[in-house]
């Protein structure tokens, strides 16, 4: 269970900056932020590696993610400016990490989303 960076981030076996905190989801600031504020959201109780493994009786922990999201923005005062969520499945994606997490990013003006 929870056998990844991630899980050991979860057992505090290496340290991270942990930013929000609830019975099923951890946030933690990213090592390499991408954004002024970059904070990842994981669920802290299911090793699920990716979106494609994601279970129907398992769907509530993604909107537990994003709920914790949402509620770390409007805490920190960024909600209103707004936010971006992302969800990285794979390799065409540039995933790293297969313990299931959405990024938050914002602080800036982060531009359209695009291909290229
Ligand atoms: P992904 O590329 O979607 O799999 O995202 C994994 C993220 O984890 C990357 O943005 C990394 O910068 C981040 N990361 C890797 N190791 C750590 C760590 N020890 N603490 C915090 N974030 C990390």
């Amino acid at each position: 269970m929870n056998d990844t960076l991630f899980g050991k981030i979860i057992r505090r076996e290496i340290p991270a900056t942990i930013v929000y905190e609830d019975d099923d989801v951890l946030g933690f600031k990213d090592i390499a932020p991408q954004a002024p504020v970059h904070v990842l959201f994981i669920p802290k109780n299911e090793l699920i590696p990716t979106l494609d493994d994601l279970q129907p009786e398992q769907a509530h922990l993604i909107g537990k993610l994003a709920l914790a999201a949402a509620e770390y923005a409007r805490r920190e005062g960024f909600a209103e400016n707004g936010y971006r969520v992302v969800m990285n499945c794979r390799e065409d994606a540039g995933q790293t990490v297969f313990h299931i997490h959405l990024h938050l990013l914002a602080g800036a003006p982060l531009g359209h989303f695009g291909a290229g």
